[in-house]
């Protein structure tokens, strides 16, 4: 019998908990998480020419070029921890890139986390970070014990300047704009699965691998 490596892609938008569920659904079979995030901060550490123009791209804001992006994972998918399979969390974000993925190394599921803006928004907006260690809270989800002061050093609790709900309408109406044609891509191969985002997290991921027979 031969063996077939594991691959999966998440989607889904800000405050869906995809990195979480990412991970842990990695944890699960054994096998390598890969998030974008990582990857530019990796090869922005290493200073090449590319790392240089990654870390142009992360500094102005812009999205990062195609085919950098497919050069860095295409680079990572080759790693020998990736062997037995991975899933991938922020890629692929354009049609160009799932177009790219399908002929090095085609996923066989990709799950949609699904989360109303309307939901997404009220998550995103309780974030709070612990100033000295960076232990993230929520005003609603993950309450620390005393308002305003982190439960594991004291620190103090500050929300991030760019949790305004403006700018996360913004961001959240590019993740639209930007995912819908992948969602159809994957939708019309048969490969998307949608998994309700809105329970707690060992909910969704009891969900997920239902979702993927496991
Ligand atoms: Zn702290």
């Amino acid at each position: 019998m031969s063996f077939t490596p594991k691959r999966f892609i998440f989607l889904g938008p800000q405050g869906s908990g995809k990195g979480t569920q990412a991970k842990m659904l990695a944890d699960f079979l054994n096998i390598a998480h890969i998030s974008t995030g990582e990857i530019f901060r990796a090869a922005v550490d290493q200073d090449t020419i590319l790392g240089k123009r990654i870390a142009a791209g992360l500094a102005s804001g812009k999205l990062i070029l195609d085919d950098d992006t497919n050069t860095l994972v295409a680079d990572r998918l080759s790693a020998v921890d990736v062997q037995n399979g991975f899933v991938l969390d922020g890629y692929p974000r354009t049609l160009n890139q799932a177009t790219f993925l399908e002929k090095t190394s085609a996923p066989q599921k990709t799950i949609l986390l699904e989360l109303s803006d309307a939901e997404a928004i009220k998550r995103l907006m309780g974030r709070m970070n612990c100033s000295k260690c960076g232990t993230v809270f929520h005003e609603f989800y993950k309450r620390p014990k005393t308002d305003e002061a982190c439960d594991s050093c004291g620190g103090d609790l500050v929300k991030r300047r760019d949790d305004t709900e403006e700018s996360i309408a913004e961001r959240l109406r590019l993740y639209h704009q930007e995912t819908e044609p992948i969602i159809a891509f994957y939708e019309n191969s048969g490969r998307l699965v949608r998994v309700d985002g809105r329970p707690g997290i060992a909910e969704v991921h009891v969900a997920v691998k239902r979702a993927l027979n496991l």
